[in-house]
């Protein structure tokens, strides 16, 4: 027998992930659950910690920030509804991990993120695994990303005390948004449509995320 190497490890690690902890609690989409299955999760975080970068949890990933579980990247993205022609906004680019399984499945991602080192670390990452459909700027992103407006898709992968007015007033018509709502311990996770011209809500599940820090956010 040849030792298996490394990648084939993480490939057999992701697959793993997949059947227990995104198929096996209920994510059916099937383009998310290759999307999931594609993208190397372990490139995007510190190499000391790439055993743990399948695990059932959320990751450090510096300067007191958190890559989030892979059950609720799965969900997040499967209540998008993504179909591939997309232009999607995401507020929290973080270790752009989040922006790759979403760049899988859209046209466009533009994705602002606060803290300049992880964004470059972000934009290195993306960059060297090809993804020339994602855009990355740094600013607060409270403030959503005017000039690319509007967008099919919103997500926020930071915890906000409520839906910042410009992002809702950057949403396409139609249009999904998915924010964590509350405070900062526990927040719900709401999904947010809107169609002729309404907005409509919906509550999902409780969630813990990182502060959302900005002018339509937590303040720093
Ligand atoms: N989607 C990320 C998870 C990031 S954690 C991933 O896949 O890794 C949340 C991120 O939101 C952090 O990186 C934090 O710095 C960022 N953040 C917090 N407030 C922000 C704001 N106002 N604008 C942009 N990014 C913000």
């Amino acid at each position: 027998m040849f030792p298996r190497n490394r990648r084939d490890d993480f490939k057999i690690a992701r697959e793993r992930m997949v059947q227990h902890q995104i198929a096996g609690r209920g994510i059916r989409d099937a383009r998310v659950l290759e999307a999931m299955r594609k993208v190397p999760r372990h490139f995007f975080i510190d190499e000391a910690l790439w055993d743990q970068a399948y695990g059932d949890h959320p990751l450090p990933i510096g300067h007191g920030q958190t890559i989030s579980q892979p059950y609720i990247v799965a969900l997040m993205t499967q209540e998008l509804n993504l179909k591939g022609h997309e232009r999607v906004l995401e507020i929290g680019t973080g270790c752009g991990y989040q922006a790759a399984i979403l760049a899988e499945l859209a046209k466009a991602v533009f994705s602002v993120e606060r803290i300049p080192a992880l964004l470059s670390k972000a934009r290195k990452t993306l960059d060297s695994l090809g993804y020339t459909n994602v855009f990355l700027k740094l600013d607060d992103g409270t403030w959503g990303w005017k000039e690319e407006a509007p967008f099919d898709a919103i997500i926020v992968t930071a915890a906000s005390p409520s839906v910042p007015q410009p992002l809702l007033d950057q949403l396409a018509d139609p249009g999904t948004m998915i924010i964590p709502v509350g405070d900062e311990f526990s927040q719900s996770l709401l999904k947010i449509t809107k169609a002729d011209g309404e907005l409509h809500q919906q509550h999902h599940c409780g969630v813990r995320f990182v502060k959302l820090i900005g002018d339509h956010g937590w303040r720093d």
